[in-house]
């Protein structure tokens, strides 16, 4: 599961006080976070604070994991759509050879077109999943490769480019077609109206049938149904088509595996060799009963400074929550802050027993809560150029039970967004009043990392299904609902006295910086992200609405919250902080109660009544408000690049990492080097 950033104007204000202390002092002014903006989109570069002092050893393991990173990439592309590739190489072909005139209208809308495509990993948007509309017209496309070499943009044997534009056109120029990546539209077929490649020909009737009657309800250690598969339909019959080597992906699999084998010989310790040893097992066997021993392995491998992510993790992108997008991501602990995380770690147990959740859906035993501040080294598959701000793992339930799951934060991705989005604006047009600006300016860098922290480091793990629930009873609405428990765990316990009491906030109003800019950003801000029309689709924001509309309208009779017009302009105002905690811990409690029981009726009215809808004033207010100061939305990373250096004899005896690189210098090199899966 992973945390994303929470609000915009957390750009500004989510990372703790700890965000300085990693700088080395010189450096700090002259390091330029912000890459490029286009369409609704902001690129920016990371730093890697405290690579040069890793040994030479941990560098070169670091640097395998990353080329084992960076060899995914396209499966996430052909996850994402199956054009995705082949329009993504045709767009390449003609960006890189055009003759014409560059400057063109077309051209131009051509170019955002395509920087869009990189940064969605496909032709729809990476968080509304809603198609692009393309600037450019289908007369240019089809003029500009046809001036384009055959030889730099491959089609299918035997096809004729007009064959290939009568395909694809449809798919990037017709709205009708394929219009979502994944539809979550309550009684609608979700496969056949998702663009994304999970299921072919298969309907959601097959494939929920298919999947149930795989499953036992009486199994404790169910292996994770259909995270590395396509389903598809061949001569009327429904199977599973898996990614593994010698199998679907297979040509981008052997190339990860090649790299892990390296990394595996340069491992810190026995334990995490074991861990890549039976990963490269998992992509050689496809077999998930292995994947949930790998799984196992790496949760308890804690003492290694290196860390990773490769596989097959998260399930957003699948409308039925069971297929797991590509993504990688390769960091090293950050000693310094993970202090604060054990803190919260190390108490685990003592917040499971005050929660206000029903005693039956606790865990008797908190096991295995590990927390760590981690420094990202490279971004991959799903993790890029949008990455999560937290992440916790292995997502099977019963591993999390039983076994504990390993929770970061990432220290070094947290520091430039707010660095790069101090002083924006966005604050001083959308905060109430100056009192609240004041909390937020001292205590929202602090509070928002601390709600982070309490999201994942125990937000996720805490409580328990009731024996024999299905862990996928939720259906559509399980992610919504699993990312609001974790969020409600946080804002109930950030504004406990405990925190005080551990040293983790300075005094008694810090947590109301966190309360304000959550509700404001669940009730109105993080609207910027979405079109005029459409409704709330993607989990995390349905969890931050859901969260804001459910106590503002159980607050409504006493006032706790409120919405105010001011000059023509409305403002979130809260009036009674102590009892909007009071009605988050009331929210947990039912939120926990419908987990733990697989309720998915009450699932689904929570969602369906406050997290989905937009009201249209509001949002056209808040759209006009936000583009009035001119700020992308959304924000993605360009990669560090690491070179090997090696000595005369090849052996390697250092790793440079530079930040020089732009971002279309970045992608087109990616889609060169790691070009592992052919388009068709
Ligand atoms: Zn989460």
């Amino acid at each position: 599961m992973k945390k994303q950033i929470g609000s915009l104007l957390a750009a500004a204000t989510l990372l703790s006080a700890c965000g300085n202390r990693q700088e080395p002092s010189t450096t700090v002014e002259q390091f330029d976070y912000t890459v490029e903006q286009f369409a609704d989109l902001q690129i920016l570069r990371y730093r890697v604070p405290g690579f040069e002092e890793l040994s030479l050893k941990q560098k070169e393991l670091v640097y395998y994991l990353t080329e084992a990173a960076l060899q995914g990439r396209d499966i996430l592309f052909d996850q994402n759509g199956k054009y995705n590739l082949t329009i993504r190489r045709a767009l390449e072909a003609v960006y890189v050879n055009y003759k014409g005139d560059r400057n063109s209208a077309d051209f131009k809308a051509m170019e955002i077109y395509l920087k869009r495509v990189w940064f969605s990993n496909g032709i729809h948007h990476h968080y509304g999943s809603e198609k692009f509309v393309p600037g450019f017209t289908p007369e240019f496309f089809r003029q500009a490769l046809q001036e384009t070499s055959p030889s730099l943009f491959p089609l299918k044997e035997g096809q004729q480019l007009e064959d290939w534009c009568n395909e694809i056109f449809p798919v990037i120029f017709d709205p009708a077609v394929m219009p979502k990546r994944v539809n979550q539209a309550d009684g609608e077929d979700l496969l056949l109206t998702s663009a994304c490649n999970y299921y072919d020909g298969v309907t959601q009737q097959e494939a929920e049938a298919f999947y149930n009657a795989r499953k036992d309800p009486k199994d404790e250690t169910p292996i994770s149904y259909g995270l590395n598969s396509r389903l598809v339909k061949e001569e009327g019959k429904i199977v599973e088509k898996v990614w593994k080597v010698g199998g679907l992906y297979g040509e981008a699999i052997e190339k990860i595996v090649f790299w892990l084998k390296k990394a595996e010989e340069v491992a810190e310790t026995p334990e995490q060799k074991a861990v890549i040893a039976k990963l490269i097992t998992f992509y050689e066997t496809g077999d998930l009963k292995t994947f949930d021993e790998y799984a196992i392995l790496w949760v308890k491998d804690l003492n290694s400074r290196v860390d990773f992510v490769n596989g097959f993790t998260e399930t957003y992108g699948d409308p039925l929550g069971m297929k797991a997008s590509w993504e990688s991501l390769v960091n090293f602990k950050d000693l310094e802050a993970t202090r604060r995380t054990e803190t919260i770690s190390r108490n685990a147990q003592w917040f499971e027993d005050h929660s206000p959740v029903d005693s039956l859906f606790k865990k008797e035993q908190v096991k295995g809560v590990s927390a760590k501040v981690i420094t990202a080294a490279i971004l991959a598959g799903d993790l890029y150029p949008s990455t999560a701000i937290g992440i916790n793992l292995p997502n099977a339930n019963w591993i999390r039970s039983m076994h504990g799951s390993k929770s970061v934060t990432i220290g070094n991705i947290t520091d430039a967004y707010n660095k790069a989005a101090h002083g924006n604006g966005f604050n001083e047009e959308f905060v109430c009043d100056a009192r609240e600006l004041g909390w937020i300016d001292r205590y929202g860098d602090l509070t928002g990392n601390l709600h982070t922290d309490l999201h994942e480091c125990l937000g996720h793990g805490s409580g328990k299904l009731l024996p024999g629930v299905d862990p996928d009873a939720l259906k559509a609405y399980g992610s919504t609902i699993e990312e609001a428990r974790a969020d409600l765990f946080g804002l109930y316990y950030v504004a406990d006295a405990k925190m005080q009491e551990l040293g983790l906030v300075p005094d008694a109003d810090a947590y109301k910086a966190e309360y304000y800019t959550y509700l404001m950003n669940g009730l109105m801000t993080q609207l910027v992200r979405i079109e005029p029309g459409n409704e709330i689709e993607e989990a995390h924001m349905r969890n931050r609405q859901l969260i804001a509309r459910w106590v503002y309208e159980q607050g409504k009779a006493e006032k706790v919250v409120e919405i105010v017009k001011r000059d023509g302009k409305s403002y979130v105002i809260v009036n009674d902080y102590e009892k909007l905690r009071t009605l988050f811990g009331r929210l947990l409690a039912e939120i926990q109660r419908i987990k733990s029981t697989g309720d998915f009726a009450a699932a689904r009215n929570l969602v369906e009544s406050y997290a989905v809808k937009v009201d249209p004033a509001l949002h056209a207010e808040v759209l006009e408000r936000y583009k009035a100061l001119n700020l992308a939305p959304y924000k993605g990373f360009v990669n560090p690049r690491y070179e090997a250096v090696a000595d005369a004899e090849g052996r390697l005896v250092d790793v440079k990492v530079s930040y020089d690189e732009s971002y279309v210098g970045q992608m087109l090199r990616y889609s060169k080097d790691y070009a592992t899966l052919s388009p068709f």
